[in-house]
This record gives C-alpha cells, sequence and structure tokens, in this order.
C-alpha cells in the first residue's frame, strides 16, 4: 500500500512542478504521462482574448523597400486573371481543405506548381487594408491603408489597367462585394479614402476598365431612390444610357458579344449572397460564371484587335467571414472562390498562354486550426477558432500565399513583397510597343 502511495506522491509532485511552470507544461507533462484523460477533465478557462498571452513590441527602425530581383520572362504571357482572396491566408485555404474532404482533399491552388510567400504590409501600418494591398498589386507601390491609387502623398499611380491599356490590352473586374469596394476600386480609381464610394463609381465609370462584375446598384443610386449616393446622383441611369447594364445573371449568357460597350453588372443592391436578400440569390452569377463571361468578352476582343486581357477576380467576402468570426461563411465563400480558381486553371492549361495568379491582400480573424481541447490532439473534433477579437475580427500581418501557372509564372517563388507582385504581372507581359487602345 504505502509502495502505491509514494509512486503516485511522486506523479503528483512531478505534476505540481510541471503546472507551476505553466499551464503548457503541465498540460504536455500529463500526456506524457498518458493521463489524457485528466487533460480533457479540466475546464477551459473562461475570459476574453484579452486573457491571452500578448506581447506589444516596438518594432526596430524600418528599413528601405528593395525590389525583388525578377527573372527575365522570355516565354511571355498573353493573358493575365489574378485572382484575390480578401482576407485569405493558409490558415482559411487550410480550412476549407479539410472541411470540403478531409486532410487528403486537394483545392484548385493545390494543383499549382509554384508557390510562394507575400509580405502585405502598408507604408504606414504593418497590419494592411484592403485598399493599400489592392494598391501595392495595381500599382506596384506602397501606400497608405484606405487609399486606392494614390500614393502616401497623395499623388495619383498609374495602375496595371491604364498601363496596360496602352498597350492594347483590355481589362476586367470582378467582385462579390459590391463593386466599389476597396480591391476592385483599387483597379480602377483614385481616391484617397476607400470609404469615398461616391468618387469611386464615378472614377469606374470613366476607367478603361471593359468589364465590370459585381454587386453594388445602391452605390450607384441617390439616398431618394433608396440608395446609398450622398451626391444625389442617378449614376445608374448614367450607366444606361451610356454603357450597358446587367443585373440578372441570365443576361450573362444571353449577352450578345459582338457588343463594344463597357458592361456595368451590378447583380444585387449590395454583396452578393446578402443572406437578408434570398429572393435575389437565384439572380446572382457565381464568382466562376461572371469569369466566364469575363474571358469570353475578352477573346472576342482579342479577335478583333487586342493583344491579350487581364481579369481580376476577387474573393470579397472571405475577409467579412474572417471579420463576422464564422466558419459556416468562410466555407461558403472558399468554395465560390476555389471553383473560380479551378475555371481559370482549367483555361489556362487549355489555352498555354496566361498566368493565372491566386493570392491574397492579408489574412483576416486570426484563424486558427486546433485540438479540440487543450492537447487533445486525436479528438475526432477540429476546433477553429477566430483569434483577433471576439464577435468582430480584424485584419493580421501575417503574410499571405501566392499560387501561380502559366507564362512568367518563375517569379512568383520564395518570398514577395505585396509590390514586387505588380512588377511580376508586368515583366510576364509583353509591353514592348504602345499601341493605344483596343477598344474605342
Ligand atoms: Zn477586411
Amino acid at each position: 500500500m504505502s509502495i502505491i502511495f509514494n509512486f503516485l506522491k511522486r506523479y503528483i509532485l512531478i505534476i505540481v512542478i510541471a503546472f507551476s511552470l505553466g499551464a503548457f507544461a503541465g498540460y504536455k507533462t500529463l500526456e506524457s504521462l498518458g493521463m489524457q484523460a485528466l487533460i480533457n477533465a479540466i475546464p477551459i478557462p473562461e475570459g476574453s482574448i484579452a486573457d491571452k498571452d500578448m506581447f506589444l513590441e516596438t518594432l526596430p527602425e524600418g528599413k528601405a523597400l528593395t525590389q525583388k530581383e525578377l527573372v527575365p520572362v522570355n516565354n511571355k504571357a498573353k493573358n493575365i486573371i489574378l485572382l484575390i482572396g480578401d482576407g485569405m491566408s493558409i490558415s482559411q485555404i487550410s480550412s476549407y481543405r479539410l472541411l470540403k474532404g478531409g486532410p487528403n482533399e486537394r483545392l484548385s491552388v493545390d494543383k499549382f506548381p509554384i508557390s510562394g510567400i507575400v509580405l502585405t504590409h502598408s507604408e504606414n501600418a504593418i497590419v494592411t487594408d484592403s485598399a493599400s494591398s489592392a494598391t501595392a498589386y495595381s500599382t506596384g507601390r506602397k501606400t497608405n491603408n484606405g487609399a486606392l491609387g494614390l500614393d502616401k502623398d497623395n499623388k495619383i499611380l498609374e495602375n496595371l489597367t491604364e498601363r496596360i491599356h496602352e498597350y492594347g490590352y483590355v481589362s476586367s473586374l470582378i467582385s462579390t462585394s459590391e463593386i466599389t469596394h476597396a480591391t476592385p476600386a483599387a483597379f480602377a480609381s483614385h481616391v484617397d479614402l476607400r470609404w469615398k464610394t461616391d468618387e469611386i463609381s464615378k472614377d469606374m465609370m470613366e476607367s478603361n476598365v471593359m468589364t465590370i462584375l459585381g454587386g453594388g446598384r445602391h452605390f450607384f443610386l441617390p439616398e431618394e431612390m433608396g440608395g446609398k449616393r450622398d451626391d444625389g446622383l442617378d449614376l445608374l441611369q448614367e450607366v444606361k444610357s451610356k454603357h450597358t447594364l446587367l443585373t440578372q445573371k441570365r443576361e450573362l449568357s444571353g449577352f450578345a458579344l459582338d457588343n463594344r460597350d463597357k458592361v456595368i453588372g451590378l447583380f444585387a443592391d449590395e454583396h452578393l449572397r446578402d443572406i437578408e436578400k434570398p429572393d435575389n440569390h437565384s439572380f446572382e452569377p457565381t464568382s466562376s460564371e461572371m469569369l466566364d463571361f469575363a474571358i469570353n468578352r475578352s477573346l472576342k476582343f482579342q479577335e478583333e484587335g487586342c493583344k491579350g486581357f487581364f481579369i481580376m477576380v476577387e474573393g470579397s467576402q472571405v475577409d467579412w467571414a474572417g471579420h463576422a468570426n464564422n466558419i459556416n461563411y468562410l466555407k461558403r465563400e472558399m468554395q465560390d472562390f476555389d471553383e473560380a480558381v479551378q475555371n481559370a486553371l482549367d483555361y489556362a492549361i487549355q489555352s498555354q498562354d496566361t498566368l493565372v495568379i491566386v493570392t491574397a491582400d492579408h489574412e483576416t480573424g486570426g484563424l486558427l486550426i486546433e485540438p479540440a481541447a487543450p492537447a487533445d490532439y486525436t479528438a475526432p473534433e477540429v476546433k477553429f477558432s477566430f483569434n483577433t477579437g471576439i464577435g468582430y475580427g480584424s485584419h493580421t500581418g501575417v503574410p499571405v500565399p501566392v499560387y501561380a501557372y502559366g507564362p512568367g509564372s518563375e517569379n512568383f517563388t520564395g518570398t514577395l513583397d505585396n509590390t514586387d507582385v505588380y512588377y511580376a504581372m508586368v515583366e510576364a507581359l509583353e509591353l514592348d510597343k504602345q499601341t493605344g487602345s483596343c477598344v474605342d
């Protein structure tokens, strides 16, 4: 009897010492002693995110940004499809992979032969927002959070769609948010604050982007008409008179491709798949359906003299799912984005002249894939937890992945700054002779 007592006493002493070194040491000791059941019985402490271990550190003086040295691309791309999963880093992709089909499932991005890491900080923040990050992709320059197509001193930066327009390329922008949202806006406007959607929509109307698809009818209508414009303008009427307005997905398949108007497709009052407006969902296209339309239209422009095309597709609401700390919302939006990526990859494999790039602007939500209970690694459930705030998450400063396929993809390996992505896209294209516009 006393032998057993002494034996237990020794164990208890080890466990007490281990826990006095911290919860982690305690759990590890119990685990190594085969006392998993005991670990599972310990309740997880109640509390808020503020109870976590946190370190507020002042960073060393910032160094000047150096542009990554790129490999010269000899076999140039005719076209580029850039897909941006807003708020989508490795943990969002990994979570969707697990939820879709378990750890051995493979998503469309998993089939890309080339991948790299993108650093996302902005001119004035370690944690970027979508406006400054998309401006880095569209112009190759860092800017302050919130700014679109302008540098930190509010100087206009030529964006990619403007630059390649002069070389005979045709551009399209696609989003699942309102199209005036930060990511598409950075490719078609120059506005100091992303919230100035009245100005953004006007810039988009006047831009040389020929196909703009997404949500956002209310951002083209004044408040008096049920819209969200402060300036009283009925821009929807202007779109109808100057361009071609589409409002339902069936109009995408019924569209006459010899129509050379600028096309603005606004398929929802605000974002697509708005849970508060389920009656509208059957009229809304998926990202992949919008991409199909943009590719077909671009090919028609090519037949008629355009040198190539650029299409940007944004999975806008992956970010919103992160802000909302909602894993089911994330799954739905990742599925829509993954299908569009597969569609782009299929097109590039078949055409062999198109560079496809998949990346993100930043991570949102601090999403973790954790064991179901502390140190219970083999439980059947997996815990998906958001770690930037309870109820409403924020962006984080962790890098994001980039995947590439096709001519010019060789530059998307290793570590890139987000501004390098712009230069790698420019390097992939044949921008040798300014031919002027091919669309007007
Ligand atoms: Zn966000």
